[in-house]
């Protein structure tokens, strides 16, 4: 059977990268199911559909193929087998994933490739409800977190550093918006766990994040 870790938390916290590193050092493939929820918000953006229009967007979903690729380790998410990995990280495509997340069609939609991913692989994936409904009987669960204003600057710097146009207080808005948007839906809410580990991820840096986080790990497996 698969090894499954589940990381859930709010947008920005570190847990990508964090898991990313983690997973790395586990041997697992690393799984950001965030991807899958941009590529849907993408494709509506594309064709000019507000992606708060349920209706509009489940229209759409079976013209859209969505699948995931790892090409060494790292993730890959195709729509209709376009590469769109790096298509699908514009703030615009951001919010378009919160709104269409929302949809409790589209989540039916990306459940089952989520399943069979980790029914398939040792994984961490990560997430704001793959401890809670995807992962249910996952073997360990962390629930990652950080303040808005630490994810607000990480996130900043993170689109300087890719030479992106970045303004602190547009992104520490979109962030609790988003959150305020992910942990008041009707469906699959963010929320903690009952069983999962919380992390603060706040005061680590990038490499002691991920040190902890394995730390957590390691010790979750052997209980
Ligand atoms: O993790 P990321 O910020 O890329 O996720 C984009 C959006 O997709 C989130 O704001 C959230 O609304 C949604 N999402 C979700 N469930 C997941 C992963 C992401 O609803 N498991």
């Amino acid at each position: 059977m698969a090894i499954n870790i589940a990381i859930d938390g709010p947008a920005g916290a570190g847990k990508s990268s964090t898991a990313k590193l983690a997973a790395k050092a586990l041997g697992y493939i690393y799984v950001d199911t965030g991807a899958l929820y941009r590529t849907v918000g993408l494709y509506s953006i594309r064709k000019g559909i507000d992606t708060r229009d349920a209706e509009k967007v489940i229209a759409t979903l079976p013209d859209i193929r969505v699948e995931l690729k790892f090409v060494d380790g790292s993730q890959h998410v195709f729509l209709n087998g376009e590469d769109v990995s790096e298509a699908i990280r514009t703030p615009e495509a951001s919010m378009g994933a919160s709104n269409v997340s929302a949809i409790p069609k589209v989540r039916e939609f990306l459940f089952e490739l989520q399943r069979s991913i980790a029914a398939e692989n040792n994984c961490i994936m990560d997430g704001r409800d793959i401890g809670t409904v995807v992962l249910p009987n996952a073997d360990v669960k962390i629930f990652l977190t950080a303040s808005p204003e630490e994810r607000a600057k990480r996130r900043y710097k993170e689109m300087i550093e890719k030479g992106q146009e970045a303004d602190y207080d547009e992104i520490l808005s979109d962030i609790n918006k988003r959150d305020y948007q992910d942990s008041h839906r009707e469906i699959a809410p963010l929320k903690q766990a009952e069983d999962a580990v919380l992390f603060d991820n706040g005061n680590y840096n990038l490499e002691s994040g991920a040190e902890e986080l394995l730390r957590i790990i390691r010790e979750q497996l052997k209980k």
